[in-house]
């Protein structure tokens, strides 16, 4: 069976909470959660609603396959707690699943560990089912700046950043901590495949005038890089400070890190289709390369 070096999926690029019935677009309404397939590891970004339809995939997809090429594991790595990014959780198929194994990946925010956030959320009076009620089986791994993930053939480990780099490895994952979102701040992915294909996941960040140059060192030459960009620029004085990006400051990140492809991300709830495609035609005009996330899109390197 061959699998790919790197492929992106799109499951929600919606914000805040998805838009209703009037807004909804051919952008979708999910809010954000993005697959990455790297050799046969499957990883997911965020559990916002977008993860429902991933969790269907995954499980269609496993039934697909005869038993002894079923991988039942998956890992799910988060940018924040917020809820938009965490709301699709107690409907991710995979908890249900009795051979599921999922590696949840995080670093803690404000203090907070996933574990806690996770079954204090799912939990009566929130959600009929508790965590613990749940046929599947989880591992918690705490992460931050100064750890870095690898993945190989058959399995992954979490050591420090500063260590040298094993030399087998198919993926590399390094975070960064981004302080421009409130209460906690989130943190942005590098996704690198042994033969060279970056992928940057910079969500839930609010830029500075001259743009973050540690993000800019953080994206340098990826050739996908997913940018918040919620905002226009005659919005954002409403919105300063409440942690998210214009396209400009997007296309800024975009241009000075040098990256090939541009994805805006994080698309207000409030903007509908027209409104989206005039924000993709003024990016462009600033950085070609720039695309609108939607749902179902997909990238392969
Ligand atoms: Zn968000
Ligand atoms: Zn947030």
């Amino acid at each position: 069976m061959s699998y790919p070096d790197l492929r992106v999926k799109i499951y929600g690029s919606r914000g805040s909470y998805s838009p209703t019935v009037g807004n909804a677009t051919s952008i979708g309404v999910n809010t954000t959660c993005f697959r990455i397939d790297i050799g046969s590891h499957v990883l997911i970004f965020d559990a916002g609603s977008g993860i429902i339809n991933c969790g269907q995939d995954l499980v269609r997809e496993m039934f697909a396959k005869p038993p002894a090429e079923q991988h039942w594991t998956t890992h799910l790595f988060f940018t924040h707690m917020h809820i938009d990014h965490l709301v699709g959780f107690p409907y991710f198929a995979m908890l249900y699943m009795p051979k599921s194994q999922i590696h949840f990946i995080a670093p803690r925010i404000m203090d907070y560990q996933l574990e806690e956030v996770l079954n204090t959320f799912m939990h009566p009076p929130y959600f009929p089912v508790s965590m613990q009620d749940l046929p599947f089986r989880g591992d918690y791994h705490d992460i931050a700046e100064n750890k870095t993930v690898f993945f190989y053939e058959d399995r992954f480990e979490i050591i420090p950043a500063i260590a040298a780099a094993p030399g087998d490895w198919l993926a590399k994952i390094t975070n960064m901590r981004n302080y421009m979102h409130p209460k906690g701040g989130s943190h942005f992915y590098r996704i690198e495949s042994r033969s060279g294909k970056v992928v940057v996941i910079a969500s839930d960040t609010e830029g500075f005038v001259g743009g973050d140059q540690r993000l800019v060192q953080f994206a340098k030459d990826a050739d996908l890089l997913m940018h918040d960009a919620q905002y226009t620029p005659e919005d954002y004085g409403k919105f300063q400070g409440f942690g998210h990006s214009t396209y400009e400051m997007a296309c800024d990140i975009a241009h000075q890190a040098g990256v090939k492809k541009l994805l805006l991300i994080h698309h207000d709830p409030k903007h509908d289709d027209e409104k989206l495609q005039t924000i993709e035609a003024n990016a462009r005009k600033l950085f070609p390369q720039t695309h609108l996330a939607s749902e179902s899109m997909e990238f392969d390197f």
